[in-house]
């Protein structure tokens, strides 16, 4: 049985991939058919996503959606940029799951965008330490594209990258990190893709049983 493919509403992202850049990956559904699903289209939306990724304070988020409506062209490009980052991140981690270099053009684009996020990037105080952060407390429209950056880059730079999956469902291409003990997950969540394949094997075997 194929699920319907109702489009998900804004408050329907996913979090569940084990790292914010693959969350945001996964914010393109059904990606390996033509029948693509876009759950970012417009700066509203990415701003959705990054406040249940929590990676904005209300506070940040407020002047942000303030600063989208001043600056509609810039809000435009922001988003523009977020979703060139999202599939280079997606094309440059894909390839090293299927054991791929990463294509040039693909890692040119994320370099842009991992400079535009050191160019912002600070300490700020964390306790008896310090952590990275965007100490500039300007609304600079593109700073969800550097969360999602540094996210992205910690992974492709960390042993984790070897953990990384895309999901055997024909038409999913979502990625998730594998923590299971064994690395044998396989599906990006057992209730839709899993269960899909589970059907489908029962139904085949039904079938040969039958025959
Ligand atoms: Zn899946």
């Amino acid at each position: 049985m194929i699920e319907p493919r109702v489009p998900p509403t804004r408050e329907q992202f996913s979090f569940n991939a084990g790292r914010l850049c693959l969350d945001f990956v996964n914010t393109v559904r059904f990606r390996p058919v033509s029948d693509r699903l876009e759950l970012i289209n417009t700066y509203e939306d990415l701003m959705a996503w990054a406040r249940q990724a929590t990676i904005l304070t209300p506070g940040e988020a407020a002047a942000l959606a303030a600063a989208a409506r001043k600056h509609g062209r810039a809000a435009v490009d922001a988003l523009r940029e977020a979703r060139a980052l999202r599939e280079s991140i997606y094309a440059i981690v894909s390839s090293r799951a299927a054991g791929l270099p990463a294509p040039e053009a693909e890692l040119r684009t994320f370099n842009r965008a991992v400079g535009q996020a050191m160019a912002h990037a600070g300490l700020a105080p964390a306790g008896p330490r310090f952590e990275w952060a965007w100490p500039d407390r300007a609304p600079e429209l593109d700073r969800v594209s550097w969360w999602v950056a540094r996210s992205a880059a910690e992974l492709l730079t960390s042993s984790d990258l070897t953990f990384v999956r895309e999901c055997a469902g024909y038409d999913c291409g979502r990625l998730f990190m594998d923590a299971t003990k064994n690395r044998s997950r396989r599906w990006c969540d057992m209730r839709t893709c899993g269960n899909r394949a589970k059907s489908r094997r029962h139904h085949e075997r039904h079938r040969a049983a039958a025959g």
